[in-house]
């Protein structure tokens, strides 16, 4: 049977719970699906120390499991399930759960989230959380005076080896082809660090280390004649090549970028189809930090109130 929803949240990052808690505040009775990582990319991540108001920082999955009861504590209705389908095409809209369960709602708020891309080695699970990273912003200051590496030649790897220089010794930037695909700029920075070693041409075989990371395996120039095999030593291994926002399902409806990222007026979390808004990563390319992901869940709300005010629903 459908069931009908005035506010419903897809995602269970900071910007799904924090939707979820000014929607329920503002009496909208909303209704959050998880997702399948419930709490969402910080819960794999061990200390988070620039949430503001957490002095002496928080877990990652502390500070999720915080949100959350924040938010039911309001009567937010969370539940375990994943959105597997949708249809944008009239209000109410449309959303299948976990296949079978449909939802209609009269404002959606979706906040999937993004994935970090890996490469796919089996050691990036073996060291997760051992060494293994994928957001310098988040995990480098874990690796202050260490060695690390990076992955990557666009402009998110420049970016996060150019802050990792800053605090840590020394950073090798490991870069498939022989050149880097990022802007003149973020090259230049790069290129002119004395702290960062960019390694053309490399690809990673494995990370080696006991129980954390403590180097990687390489190879230059991969089935090449002159090919070359190198070992780095190195505390920390963080990826850069990339994110994937969760769009897929909404993507017929709404706008996206070639990435899959949702375009939404600029400002604010609307997108093109009214009562449809979108916050936090999956809908920032730029700054994707949980503080900006749970501002933006805020907006969200806040517009879901007012559609449905203005609308008289
Ligand atoms: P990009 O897609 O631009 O770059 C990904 C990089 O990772 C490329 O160098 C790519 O190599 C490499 N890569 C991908 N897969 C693998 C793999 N399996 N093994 C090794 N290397 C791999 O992603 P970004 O996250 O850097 O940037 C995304 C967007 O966000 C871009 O438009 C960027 O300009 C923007 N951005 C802007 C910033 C700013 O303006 N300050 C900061 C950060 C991002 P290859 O080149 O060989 O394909």
């Amino acid at each position: 049977m459908t069931e009908k929803v005035r506010c419903l949240i897809i995602g269970s990052g900071p910007a799904g719970y924090t939707a979820a808690i000014y929607a329920s505040r503002a009496n909208l009775s909303p209704v959050l699906y998880e997702g399948m990582q419930p709490g969402g990319q910080l819960t794999t991540t061990n200390e988070v120390e620039n949430f503001p108001g957490y002095p002496q920082g928080i877990t990652g999955p502390e500070l999720m499991e915080d949100m959350k009861k924040q938010a039911e504590r309001f009567g937010a209705d969370i539940r375990f399930g994943m959105a597997t389908k949708a249809d944008l095409s009239s209000a109410p809209y449309k959303i299948t759960i976990d296949g079978e369960k449909e939802i209609e709602a009269d404002t959606l708020i979706i906040s999937t989230g993004a994935t970090a891309k890996y490469l796919g080695l089996p050691d990036e699970t073996k060291y997760a959380g051992s060494g293994v990273s994928a957001c310098a912003t988040c995990d480098g200051f874990f690796y202050r005076k260490r060695k690390v590496a990076v992955v990557g030649g666009g402009d998110t790897a420049c970016e996060e080896a150019t802050y990792l220089a800053g605090l840590a010794d020394k950073v090798f930037l490991i870069v498939r082809k022989p050149f880097l695909r990022a802007s003149k700029i973020m090259q230049e920075r790069v290129l002119s660090n004395p702290k960062i070693e960019v390694l053309f041409e490399h690809e990673t075989l494995e990370l080696t280390g006991e129980k954390v990371v403590q180097g990687a395996n390489l190879v230059k120039r991969r089935g090449q004649a002159d090919e070359e095999k190198l070992h780095i030593e190195i505390d920390g291994f963080f990826l850069a090549i990339g994110h994937k926002p969760n769009s897929d399902i909404f993507k017929p409806w709404i706008e996206t970028d070639e990435v899959g990222y949702i375009k939404t007026v600029p400002g604010t979390p609307r997108t093109i189809v009214p009562g449809v808004f979108a916050a936090g990563d999956v809908a920032d390319p730029h700054y994707r930090q949980a503080v900006t992901a749970a501002g933006s869940g805020c907006q969200a709300a806040i517009e879901a109130e007012r559609y449905l005010s203005e609308k008289g629903i």
